[in-house]
């Protein structure tokens, strides 16, 4: 029985962090947890709701309220059992999910939410560190193969619930390693990827074989992958950057994102004795430049947090929404609704700065066509429908290197998708509002099904999938053979 009181009697305590000034100067890991007796005390602060508004904030359902109150009484090792029940990657959410389950927690209404998502981390830190966390693989195989294109967190949760349930998974990724976005977009600073490489290793123990380097529709085709599998999940993400639509967009220094995130990823792998990636065509670097980032979400902090580990002149980001209130909650998100929330300000606390209701008009350049201002006006409003230019408020700042990070469009339609000849929706993602596209046998998970999104939807997406999948393969074959 949970404590009623507990939440009256401890405050919440905030997630430790290292010193800005110093974790800017390496690539490791800037949270820490928190000692276990501090962490069973913020779990007795759980209520034990009659109603746990935060099991159903979450896109997984996770067992907020069983786990809470496991590690309050301080029986880690049931606690992970509950905790996997729902979550193949805690170790992933715990650290970098924006926690809608912490918004929807009943205190979070006039209070301080329980910290869930570092509880989170802690169970699934203390499972690994103990031991608990073992290949489990099935008892019984069902002759069935089924192939995985892409290894995000939607390709790994697919992979991991069909192996489970008895059938052959092969996952092939084009990349050189495993994980997707989680591996080439967010930095080590969030997530360090020696962490993706301990589940990798526990997936293949349990028999699920990872492809690297295997682009499908270029290195094998679709018709070959269809003669030897039994069903194919796409997982490919949603990968097409979002143009900017400014003049100048084309100038040598203006680049995506995700180009100069893969570069940098890279880079701190070859540091660490990672594998190799492929040499890049042009070497994106913020080294002593004037980095100008455009956008406000994660991908753009995230930039920002690169841009300071190379020793930028400086950095800022321009956001065109205006600042959202600490609280973020508008009338159209009341509680248990997610927050419109600014994204984390980690990369800021180390240096630059991010200026909101900013809009980019134009990106001018020299003679040699090398960017060297970034030209902009002023915004008010609350939507990209909605915005409206405050007069006189133009504005120019200098910039040797421009990253644009104003989302992504859809998955890659050339390759993969346009040899399957899938259905697309209206925004261009596949279209499969059951999991299976319209070409028999081929499924969809994760970004490439629902557009650009969370971790913790792309791992639901693929736990959901893999069910509808099993479903088709048992309706066709019932039979299973032992292993
Ligand atoms: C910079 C950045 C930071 C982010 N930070 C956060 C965060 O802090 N918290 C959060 O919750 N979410 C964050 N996200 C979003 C999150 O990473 C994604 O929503 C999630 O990774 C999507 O998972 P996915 O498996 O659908 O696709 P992806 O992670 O995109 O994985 C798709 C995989 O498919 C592979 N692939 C594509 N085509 C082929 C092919 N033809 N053959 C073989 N392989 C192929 C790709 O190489 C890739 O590995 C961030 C995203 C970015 C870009």
């Amino acid at each position: 029985m949970p404590d009623p009181r507990g939440f009256l009697e401890v405050p919440r305590a905030a997630l430790p962090e290292r010193d800005p000034a110093e974790r800017v100067k390496d690539y490791g890991e800037i949270y820490k947890v928190l000692p276990e007796p501090e962490l069973r005390r913020q779990a007795q602060r759980c209520m034990g709701c009659g109603v746990p508004f935060c099991n159903n904030g979450c896109p997984l359902g996770n067992l907020i309220p069983d786990w809470n109150d496991l590690v309050r009484l301080g029986r880690w090792e049931e606690a992970i059992e509950q905790l996997h029940a729902t979550n193949n990657f805690p170790e992933f959410t715990g650290l970098v999910c924006p926690a809608p389950c912490e918004s929807a927690c009943v205190l979070d209404i006039n209070d301080d939410a329980v910290t869930i998502k570092q509880i989170e981390y802690s169970i699934i830190d203390r499972a690994f560190q103990e031991g608990w966390v073992k290949p489990r693989p099935p008892q019984e195989r069902t002759g069935k193969r089924v192939a995985v294109i892409g290894s995000g967190p939607a390709g790994m949760a697919a992979a991991d619930e069909l192996n489970q349930v008895g059938h052959e998974v092969v996952v092939f990724e084009r990349d050189e390693a495993v994980g997707g976005l989680i591996r080439f977009g967010v930095p080590d600073a969030k997530l360090e990827k020696w962490i993706i490489d301990r589940r990798v290793r526990v997936l293949e123990a349990e028999g699920i074989e990872f492809r690297c380097r295997v682009d499908v529709g270029r290195d094998i085709s679709v018709e070959e992958l269809r003669e030897q599998f039994d069903a194919i999940v796409i997982a490919i993400g949603s990968r097409v950057p979002r143009p900017l639509g400014v003049p100048g967009s084309d100038l040598n220094g203006v680049h995506f994102a995700m180009d100069y995130l893969y570069q940098r990823n890279r880079y701190v792998a070859k540091l660490q004795g990672g594998p190799e990636g492929p040499e890049p065509d042009v070497v994106i670097t913020a080294k002593d430049k004037h980095v100008v980032v455009i956008g406000g979400g994660d991908t753009g902090m995230d930039c920002i947090s690169n841009a300071n580990r190379e020793q930028c002149k400086s950095a800022i980001l321009l956001d065109v929404y205006p600042e959202v209130p600490e609280s973020g909650r508008y009338p159209d998100t009341p509680w248990p609704m997610q927050p419109r929330r600014s994204v984390t300000t980690y990369a800021l606390e180390e240096g630059g700065e991010r200026r909101f209701g900013r809009q980019v008009t134009d990106i001018i350049g020299d003679q040699h066509g090398n960017v060297v201002e970034v030209a902009g006006r002023e915004v008010r409003g609350t939507s990209s429908r909605s915005l409206e230019p405050i007069p006189g408020s133009e504005f120019t700042m200098p910039a040797d290197l421009v990253l644009i990070a104003v989302g992504f469009t859809h998955p890659e339609h050339e390759g993969l998708i346009s040899e399957l000849g899938v259905e697309l929706d209206g925004r261009g993602n596949v279209k499969a509002p059951m999991y299976e596209t319209s070409v028999d046998g081929v499924f969809v998970a994760g970004d490439a099904r629902i557009g650009a999104s969370l971790i913790v939807n792309a791992i639901a997406e693929g736990r959901r999938c893999a069910r509808m999948v099993d479903r088709k393969l048992r309706a066709a074959q019932p039979a299973a053979s032992a292993a």
